[in-house]
C-alpha cells in the first residue's frame, strides 16, 4: 500500500506541471475512501485532519470564488464595448444563445433517452422507503436538512424571471447574483460603447481591473494542487460508497448521459462546424475541467476557464469574455441532464405513471430549472424542485422526500461531474463562435509549445 502512496506521488511529481492537479484528484478520491467520515456501523470519524482539509477547501474556494464577479463585470464590459456597435452585439448574442439552447435542448432529449431505455428507478420501486431508511444511517441529520431547504429555496417562476433584472446593480453585486450582474453590465457595456470615445476612460478602467483580476487568478493557482486535493479527499470521505452501490443506476444513467455529451455531442459539433482537433481542445482547458471537478462550481471556475480558452485554445479575449461569463450563468447542460434524469428517477421509483405530455414537460422545465441554478455547488438539485412544479399539484415534492434525501446523499459527487461538463460545454461554444467570427487562433489551439501555464 506504502509503495502504492509512493508511486503515485512521485509519478505525480515528475508529470508536467498541469497534471498535477488531476494527479491531486485522484489521490484526494483515494484518500477520501481509505478514510471516511461516516462508519459502516454508524461511528463518526471526523479527526482533525478531515478538519483542517475541509477547512483549506473551503479557503481555496473562497478565495477563487472571490474574484469572480469582478471578474464577470470587467470581462463582460471590455468583451462588449469591443464588439462595437449593437448590431455586432445582438447577432453575436443570438448566435451564444442559440447554442446554448441546442446544447441544453440535446441534453435533455438524451437524458429522457436514457431514462427512458434504462429506466433507473424502476427496481427501486418497492422499496425506496427502506433504501431511503438505510441512507439516512449514513446521512440523517444532512439529509432532512438539506430537504428542509429544498422547500424553502424553491423559487417562483414569476420571481425567477424578475429577479434577472436588478433593481439595485450594487445589491446584485453585493450579492453575487450573476444574472442580474450580467443583464446590468451588457445594458451597461452597450451604453459605453455607443458613447464612443468619450468612454474610454471606463472602458480603460475595466481593462485594467479584468488584467489585475487576470493576475489574481494567477496568484491563487499556486493553490490549485492542494485546493482541489482538499475538496476531493473530504467530499468522498463524506460521502461513504455504501449509498453508491444503492443507487447503481441512477447514477449509470447520469454518467452514462454526462459521457456522451463529452465523447460524441460537444465533438460533432466541434469537428464539423468549427474544424476543431477535440482533443487539442479538451487538453487545452484541462485545468479548468479539473478545478470545476475539485469545486463543484462552474462561477468559481470561472477565471480559469477563461485564462485556459485565451492563453491556450486560441479564443480570441472578445469572444472569451462574452460567452464565458454568460455561459457559466446560463449554459448548464450537465445540469439539464442531471435534472432530467433525477426527476425521472424518483417518478419511476415512486411508481407514478408518465404521460407523454408530462415528459415534454420534464424536458423543458429541465433546461429552465438548470438556468436557473446558479454556478455553484448543488444548485441543480435545489432547482429541481421547478421541475415538480411544473407538472402540477400531485406532484408535491413532499411525496418524494425520502428519494430526494437519497439523491442528496451523494448529489456531490455527482454534481462534481456535471460541472465539468458545464465548463466543457460552455468551452466548445466559445470555440464554435469564435471560429464562426474568425477569432480562433488555430496556431495556438494546435501548437503546445506556445501554451502558457495557467497553474503555476
Ligand atoms: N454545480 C453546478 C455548477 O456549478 C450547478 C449544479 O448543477 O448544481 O455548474
Amino acid at each position: 500500500m506504502r509503495a502504492f502512496w509512493l508511486f503515485l506521488v512521485a509519478f505525480g511529481l515528475g508529470a508536467k506541471r498541469h497534471w498535477h492537479i488531476l494527479f491531486a484528484i485522484i489521490l484526494g478520491v483515494i484518500a477520501g475512501i481509505a478514510f471516511p467520515i461516516h462508519g459502516a456501523d454508524g461511528t463518526n470519524n471526523y479527526t482533525l485532519v478531515h478538519n483542517i482539509l475541509d477547512s483549506f477547501g473551503q479557503v481555496f474556494i473562497r478565495l477563487i470564488t472571490m474574484i469572480v464577479i469582478p471578474l464577470v463585470m470587467s470581462s463582460l464590459v471590455v468583451g462588449i464595448s469591443s464588439l462595437g456597435d449593437s448590431k455586432q452585439l445582438g447577432r453575436m448574442g443570438l448566435k451564444v444563445l442559440t447554442y446554448f439552447l441546442i446544447f441544453m435542448g440535446i441534453s435533455a432529449l438524451l437524458g429522457g433517452g436514457l431514462a427512458y431505455v434504462l429506466e433507473p428507478g424502476h427496481y427501486l420501486q418497492d422499496s425506496i422507503q427502506n433504501q431511503a431508511e438505510l441512507v439516512s444511517q449514513y446521512h440523517q441529520n444532512s439529509a432532512q436538512e438539506q430537504i428542509q431547504q429544498l422547500k424553502a429555496e424553491t423559487p417562483e417562476l414569476k420571481t425567477l424571471f424578475f429577479n434577472m433584472i436588478p433593481e439595485n446593480p450594487f445589491e446584485a453585486l453585493a450579492n453575487a447574483d450573476l444574472i442580474p450582474v450580467i443583464v446590468f453590465t451588457i445594458i451597461f457595456g452597450i451604453a459605453i460603447a455607443s458613447i464612443g470615445e468619450a468612454g474610454r476612460p471606463i472602458v480603460g478602467f475595466f481593462e485594467a481591473l479584468f488584467t489585475a483580476t487576470m493576475r489574481l487568478t494567477d496568484w491563487l493557482m499556486v493553490l490549485a494542487v492542494p485546493g482541489v486535493f482538499s475538496l476531493a479527499f473530504i467530499t468522498v470521505a463524506n460521502t461513504g460508497i455504501e449509498v453508491f452501490g444503492l443507487l447503481y443506476t441512477y447514477i449509470a444513467a447520469l454518467l452514462l448521459g454526462l459521457l456522451a455529451q463529452v465523447a460524441l455531442v460537444f465533438p460533432l459539433f466541434l469537428r464539423t462546424i468549427a474544424k476543431v482537433n477535440v482533443m487539442n481542445l479538451y487538453r487545452a482547458v484541462s485545468e479548468a475541467t479539473m478545478v470545476a471537478f475539485g469545486t463543484a462550481s462552474s462561477s468559481a471556475t470561472l477565471p480559469i476557464t477563461i485564462a485556459c480558452c485565451e492563453r491556450r485554445a486560441g479564443i480570441s479575449n472578445r469572444i472569451a469574455s462574452f460567452v464565458l461569463p454568460t455561459g457559466a450563468t446560463i449554459n448548464k447542460t450537465g445540469t439539464t441532464l442531471f435534472e432530467v434524469v433525477a426527476v425521472l428517477f424518483l417518478c419511476q421509483a415512486y411508481g407514478i405513471q408518465l404521460e407523454v405530455y408530462h415528459w415534454v414537460v420534464i424536458m423543458i422545465f429541465s433546461i429552465v430549472a438548470s438556468i436557473g441554478a446558479a454556478g455553484i455547488p448543488s444548485t441543480g438539485l435545489i432547482t429541481m424542485a421547478i421541475v415538480f412544479k411544473s407538472l402540477g399539484s400531485q406532484f408535491d415534492l413532499k411525496t418524494f422526500s425520502a428519494g430526494i434525501a437519497m439523491l442528496w446523499s451523494i448529489d456531490r459527487v455527482l454534481d462534481m461531474c456535471r460541472t465539468v461538463v458545464n465548463v466543457l460545454s460552455s468551452c466548445t461554444v466559445a470555440t464554435l463562435v469564435a471560429a464562426s467570427e474568425g477569432e480562433l487562433n488555430r496556431d495556438i489551439l494546435n501548437n503546445q509549445d506556445k501554451w502558457s501555464d495557467v497553474v503555476s
